[in-house]
């Protein structure tokens, strides 16, 4: 990872460059001419405006997408080969890490995401394009695989095909690699894209969208339409012509997308929320299980669907070991994400803001204690900044122990024994992920496998690679993104049969005088 820019570089002006829709391979001012300003959430100034799509630009961007996938004349996106999309791929990635400065501050500035993490993401993000790109190269030696049949009179195979025009909808916690997560493997089926990110951050989506026509994608392959929820978001996920729904957000708009494509049996993939566990055994190296509990909770500034929010420590080691974690809590660099050392930014706004402090008092007043943070750092007069928060003397029926916070806050429970240390960790409606922290591998290994969640991590918490699957089961959504199933997300599988022999089936036998 490369580190925060020197205190010079970032002090630097960074110009928030005034973008349009990207529609067809071309600029587009929303044809209701609306504007959306982008708050910093460092300074709560105003520091630049993006474009607000309506049902009229989606219908144009959509349009330009069908076109593109299914051209009657010329090379197609869909049909062309995972070669030649690949080099599409390959060149995104290649311009994104030439960007990577860029990026990462305005990465930085638009969601408040400390800097050295941005320019990780960016790292994160070209990785992803390279290794779509050497899927989709694969996909094109993996068509036409046998599949072994019980009759000798048939043969058959099977095609990977593009499942056709995508909808992509996205967050604003990692803008541009949750956009990644779903650009890279659809564009490398050969699947043609409508992407929709948040409203709250969509600079760096936008910057993709000059990284294409720089790379020059044929038009139409990815069109990226920002806007509201309600004004461009709904009006896409309900599109007749769109094939597909792949959307990360809240459970609630989720559930909503779900509903509206229902009435089309429009097929949707559901990244959602999380209240993750990390099971902390006695067994543990104080300052190891401290580093991981931290970095698990606040890292993002808390804004992480996987996020192990909820601490399950074992009750011999409990009062030690959060001295530890207030220790490292108090470490954290709370400033502006372009300042040199930064660890926790600001949250992304201030809606956000409200509802975490509403969070923590909420639980103050169910019983809970605060016992670190809680509010504002005494510091910073303004922008959207909150303490990282440990909470504890929870109970499983509180608000803070049930719910998705989205922010730094931590809440901890005890335990005695590993059942025990179980039963607390699936005390959820959801299951995204959990990280369990014990020196004994046997443990690991029983209560990885005990534990109903997409994902488990072992002596950490949160590492993420593009190779390995990633999302959630319970209320937390379905279907996987990254690794091959991030691709399968965007193909379909058709057979192709054959018959083979000279013999007539002879089911409806016609007598033979009549032949
Ligand atoms: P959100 O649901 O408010 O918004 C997500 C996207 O949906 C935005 O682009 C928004 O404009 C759009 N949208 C809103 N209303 C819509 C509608 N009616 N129809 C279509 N689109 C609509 O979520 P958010 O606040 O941006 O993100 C935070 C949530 O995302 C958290 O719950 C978090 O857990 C989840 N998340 C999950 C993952 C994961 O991998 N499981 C990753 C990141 C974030």
């Amino acid at each position: 990872m490369e580190l925060t820019p020197s205190a010079s570089e970032t002090a630097m002006a960074i110009p928030i460059p005034s973008r349009q829709l990207y529609i067809d391979g071309e600029w587009r001012e929303p044809l209701k001419r609306k504007r959306i300003p982008i708050i910093n959430p460092s300074t709560e100034e105003i520091i630049g405006d993006i474009p607000a799509a309506t049902a009229e630009d989606v219908e144009l961007a959509v349009d330009s997408a069908r076109r593109a996938f299914s051209r009657n004349k010329g090379r197609d996106w869909a049909s062309a080969s995972g070669a030649y999309r690949a080099k599409y791929l390959r060149a995104i990635a290649t311009k994104v890490l030439e960007r990577k400065s860029q990026l990462a501050k305005l990465e930085a500035l638009d969601c408040g995401k400390p800097l050295d993490e941005a320019a990780w993401d960016m790292d994160d993000v070209a990785a992803c394009f390279e290794y779509y790109a050497g899927l989709a190269e694969d996909l094109d030696a993996k068509q036409k695989a046998p599949i072994s049949l019980p009759m000798e009179t048939f043969k058959c195979h099977i095609l990977k095909e593009p499942l056709g025009v995508v909808a992509l909808i996205t967050p604003w916690n990692y803008p541009f690699l949750m956009a990644t997560w779903k650009v890279a493997p659809a564009l490398a089926a050969g699947c043609t894209a409508i992407l929709k990110p948040s409203e709250l951050a969509s600079v760096t989506c936008l910057e993709l969208a000059d990284i294409c026509k720089e790379v020059g994608l044929p038009a139409g392959v990815l069109n990226i339409v920002t806007g509201l929820g309600v004004e461009s978001g709904a009006p896409l996920a309900s599109h007749p012509h769109v094939d597909k729904i792949a959307f990360t957000g809240s459970n609630l708009t989720g559930s909503r997308i779900m509903a509206s494509a229902a009435q089309m049996v429009k097929p949707v993939s559901m990244e959602l929320g999380g209240k993750s566990p990390i099971v902390v055994f006695e067994d543990v190296n104080l300052d190891k299980a401290a580093e991981w509990t931290t970095f698990g909770c606040f890292w993002t500034n808390g804004q992480i669907c996987s996020a192990t929010s909820r601490l399950i420590v074992h009750e011999r080691i409990a009062a030690k070991f959060l001295e530890k974690l207030i220790d490292w809590t108090r470490n954290i660099k709370i400033s502006d994400p372009l300042e040199e050392g930064c660890r926790l930014g600001p949250v992304v706004s201030k809606g956000q803001y409200e509802k975490i402090n509403k969070f923590i008092q909420t639980a103050k007043s169910e019983g809970a204690t605060v016992l670190c943070g809680g509010g504002r750092p005494q510091h910073l007069k303004k922008g959207f900044f909150i303490q990282p928060t440990i909470i504890t003397d929870v109970d499983t029926s509180m608000q803070i122990w049930r719910e998705e916070v989205f922010g730094p806050v931590l809440c901890v429970k005890t335990f005695s024994s590993e059942d025990e240390a179980i039963e607390l960790a699936n005390d959820t409606q959801f299951g995204l992920g959990a990280a369990v922290i014990s020196n004994d591998l046997d443990r690991c290994e029983r209560v990885s496998k005990a534990i109903r969640s997409g994902m488990v991590w072992v002596n950490c918490s949160q590492p993420c690679f593009c190779q390995a699957p990633w999302g959630g089961i319970k209320q937390s959504g379905f279907g996987r993104e990254l690794g091959e199933w991030g691709l399968e997300n965007y193909l379909s599988v058709k057979q192709v049969t054959q018959y083979i022999s000279n013999e007539p089936w002879g089911w409806y036998v016609v007598p033979k005088s009549k032949l």
